[in-house]
């Protein structure tokens, strides 16, 4: 039957339903009837009708209820576009009144009929009428006195008899459904979820199975075929007699599971036909759904009824699984299954995850800098987290910041937190590269680095050795041991990123800076190295005493002395980087932080210095002030150095070019690539050039050996980008260094804007934080003149992007339709960026908010 009104529409087969004028639940309820599956009789409510009715203007009720015949029992559910989106709670029972009470009472019992009229009225008064509901708090809790009394009760509050008819009650239902979801929080909340801010509500008005009865079993229940945490086949879910809706669900001990099983009683063996039943329609909903559906069902005297399916809510690794069997199953062909998961769901199934089921303690909050979780004992050094692995301890190092002499320590820890700093600080950068959990800019929580305390907001305060959990990738500090999930890198993953091969057009390389690194980066498949940092390499404490013996150093040739100790242990690590990468391009950054980044800040740290160095405490103090900044971010460090100290990339050159022949000797043939951080001005490449040649000749001539090298720009000043046209003529290659140019063409410090983003996301001044997500507008368009100039001036430029914005989606896509060669992340975003460059290729228009895990 079709309706007059087009807004109303009785679910059939052909009725005109569609997710955008209907929602979600009202399209699944259609395909569930054109299964023939033994839905109840439902009438749909478009979004215009939900509409009209928030602003006083009903269906015609008389049309809406004829479908349900005499004396209807109904339940109302939301039926947004998106199911995620939430929604108003399902209001059940409408049309309970006494007639419907007494027949009821022959039917399914008086207990049970007392029980479901009494409950009706309470949600009635609560949820409809926003009666207050500690007004039914006193009453009896059964017997013929309770009706009597709730009855009263409704009297009493609202001067009214409690309304008897069901064109009414549901009249009342719609309207506060209806206003509900235009309230503010309903509107927040979905926004947060993707929602945009005209979003729509359809409702669907549901004849009752009841689930109650004394004729044959009956009860109610969900089934799925599917563990949500894991995605491997499991029936999974619970059936309880005498109950509605998702009554079984509560902790109840006497659900029933649904397949046989040793822990309890199950349907399967209670009532095995129905529960064979079930178990057709939940795969047949499978195959033709083309989904993992979760059921939710009525046994009525023994009739089994589908009320509703849902998507199954799932982990990320359960996303995986689920998308990877419909595939094989020869349900969905492969590209879907790609274009079915998250990307970022890859990175978090990497690592381990704080348990969603878990009860969360939340001491304060930060960003969410590196996935992951870990537990551990708080310390407030990187010397007490390195004590604590020795003793094997967990630690979590807490700092107000981190620097390159807490790299020993960051290795030596389950998780760091940190007081400031964004997306890319150094922390954050190192974490990801480690593939250790990370939360910055955690300033609710009182940081006293003296005392060795943390303070929550709520006044606990917490001291080192305490336990605390890190969730890195919510960004949250939880207090004591929270349940964690491991990680996965299972079957269906493997079979997920080597499906994604087959459609990836873009390159993808890993930033790696340690042997560690490349190992995970080639385990990744990574197609070589975007960006080693090489700094990185001194921080070993042998390394670091030689180091500062070089930045003390008065003369060049003191300082070569120095270097000459240096030498060997870079080749050392070059030429492991090499192996490991087994012959894939290896993109070697010349040193680029400030030196001051190496000498001791505090007084311990100058003695011990002083002491090495065997010098006065003064001098060293005097060395050190003289090396200090005003903005080190922006002063003496890249190709700066390489400029005015020229001895510290000719030493980096050499253990180039030697590990290259080194390497090439027993495997692979290298052909190494050399990278100058920081350019602004052609001059600058042009200085570098002319030494890191002279290097290779003289290399080649000591040794006897030949060797090719490309020599390429890191485009980080936005001087670089504009004029990348002089550049690249001198340049093999371009990689945008998106952190340092984000920072410089916002003028907003890297480690500092973690203190405003949030504001200034929540305010919408900025619609993400740059760091993270790419500017496509203003740094964007500095990407765009940079690889247009360069490559009208070279053709065979080779582009990329080697910024923390390397792995994600939106930068991908940017990269790709810029037309890069490659973008480099670090090594555990490297599944996400080949995930989500294979779905730009499949589907170049899908939104960003296509996929949905738990
Ligand atoms: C960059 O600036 O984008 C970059 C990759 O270099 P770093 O983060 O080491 O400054
Ligand atoms: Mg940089």
């Amino acid at each position: 039957m079709q309706h007059q009104d087009p807004y109303i529409t009785l679910i059939s087969e052909t009725a005109p339903v569609a997710t955008s004028t209907h929602g979600g639940r009202a399209k699944c309820l259609q395909r569930l009837v054109r299964l023939s599956l033994p839905v109840p009789q439902t009438v749909a409510l478009s979004f215009k009708a939900v509409n009209d009715i928030a602003e006083g203007r009903l269906p015609p009720m008389a049309e809406l209820l004829e479908p349900f015949g005499e004396n209807p029992l109904l339940c109302v559910r939301p039926s947004s576009e998106d199911p995620d989106w939430g929604g108003p709670s399902a209001v059940l029972n409408i049309g309970m009144n006494d007639a419907t009470h007494a027949r009821l009472s022959a039917q399914i019992g008086e207990t049970a009929a007392l029980a479901l009229y009494k409950s009706f009225i309470r949600t009635y008064s609560v949820h409809v009428e926003r009666l207050d509901p500690d007004m039914f708090e006193d009453l009896p809790a059964s017997g013929p006195e309770a009706l009597s009394e709730a009855l009263r009760a409704y009297r009493e509050e609202t001067e009214e008899e409690f309304p008897q008819d069901a064109g009414v009650q549901l009249s009342a239902v719609l309207k506060s459904m209806a206003r509900a979801w235009r309230g503010t929080t309903a509107r927040l909340l979905r926004q947060a979820k993707g929602a945009p801010a005209d979003a729509g509500l359809g409702l669907v008005v549901q004849e009752m199975a009841l689930g109650l009865g004394n004729e044959g079993e009956c009860g109610s229940g969900v089934m799925q075929l599917v563990s949500s945490s894991t995605g491997l086949p499991r029936i999974t879910g619970r059936y309880l007699s005498q109950s509605q809706h998702r009554e079984a669900l509560r902790e109840d001990s006497r659900s029933l599971y649904l397949a046989r099983d040793e822990r309890g009683p199950s349907l399967e063996e209670l009532e095995p036909e129905a529960y064979a039943r079930l178990v057709e329609y939940c795969e047949l909903m499978r195959f033709r759904l083309r989904e993992e559906m979760q059921t939710e069902f009525t046994i009525e005297n023994g009739n089994v009824h589908v009320l509703d399916a849902l998507r199954v809510s799932r982990s990320s690794r359960a996303a995986v699984r689920i998308a990877v069997a419909l595939a094989e199953d020869g349900v969905i062909p492969r590209d879907e299954a790609l274009c079915r998961v998250d990307p970022r769901a890859l990175n978090e199934m990497l690592h381990r995850q704080v348990d969603p089921s878990a009860e969360r303690d939340l001491l304060g909050s930060g960003i969410a800098a590196s996935p992951g979780a870990a537990t551990g004992r708080l310390v407030f050094s990187a010397a007490a987290a390195q004590a604590a692995k020795a003793r094997g301890e967990a630690s979590i190092l807490v700092r107000r910041e981190t620097g390159p002499e807490d790299i020993r320590g960051m290795h030596a820890a389950a998780a760091v937190m940190t007081e400031r700093g964004g997306i890319t600080s150094h922390a954050a950068v190192i974490g990801r590269g480690l593939g250790l959990p990370c939360v910055v800019s955690c300033s609710g929580l009182g940081f006293d680095m003296k005392l060795e305390r943390l303070k929550a907001a709520d006044g606990r305060v917490l001291k080192a050795g305490d336990i605390v959990t890190v969730d890195g990738t919510n960004g949250a500090i939880l207090a004591g041991e929270t349940p964690l999930i491991e990680a996965a890198r299972d079957d269906a993953f493997q079979s997920m990123m080597s499906w994604a091969w087959d459609y990836c057009d873009i390159g993808i390389r890993a930033n790696a800076d340690t042997p560690a690194d490349a190992e995970v980066a080639r385990r990744f498949d990574a197609q070589g190295i975007g960006l080693c940092r090489t700094e990185h390499m001194f921080f070993d404490p042998g390394r670091l005493t030689v180091m500062r013996e070089m930045i003390f150093a008065d003369a060049p040739a003191d300082r070569r002395t120095a270097l000459d100790r240096l030498l060997p242990m870079q080749r050392a690590d070059f030429t492991e980087l090499f192996r490991i990468m087994q012959g894939k391009p290896v993109c070697i950054r010349l040193f680029d932080p400030p030196l001051h980044e190496f000498l001791p800040s505090d007084r311990a740290g100058l003695r011990e210095l002083a002491e090495a160095l065997s010098l006065p405490l003064s001098d060293v103090t005097r060395r050190v002030e003289a090396l200090s900044e005003y903005n080190p971010m922006l002063g003496m460090r890249g190709v700066r150095l390489g400029i005015t100290v020229p001895e510290i990339y000719e030493m980096q050159a050499r253990a180039i070019f030697e590990a290259t022949i080194e390497a090439s000797r027993d495997g692979a043939p290298v052909v190494p690539e050399i990278m100058i951080p920081l350019v602004s001005a052609k001059r600058e490449v042009e200085m570098v050039k002319t030494r890191v040649d002279a290097v290779a000749a003289a290399v080649r001539n000591e040794t006897g050996k030949n060797f090719t090298y490309r020599l390429g720009v890191m485009v980080e000043t936005p001087r670089a980008a504009l004029r990348a046209g002089e550049i690249a003529p001198h340049a093999a290659f371009l990689s945008f260094g998106t952190n340092d140019l984000t920072q410089m063409t916002y003028g907003l410090s890297r480690d500092d804007a973690g203190k405003f983003m949030s504001a200034y996301v929540k305010q919408g001044v900025f619609p993400e934080d740059p760091f993270h997500t790419l500017d496509t507008d203003g740094v964007g368009e500095l990407l765009m003149i940079g690889a247009e100039r360069g490559r009208a001036a070279r053709p065979d430029l080779i582009l990329s992007i080697c910024g923390e914005h390397g792995g994600n989606a939106e930068s991908i896509a940017f990269c790709r339709d810029a037309g890069f060669d490659y973008v480099s992340c670090s090594p555990f975003r490297v599944p996400v960026a080949r995930l989500a460059a294979a779905q730009l290729r499949i589907r170049p228009t899908l939104p960003p908010r296509a996929f949905k895990t738990s």
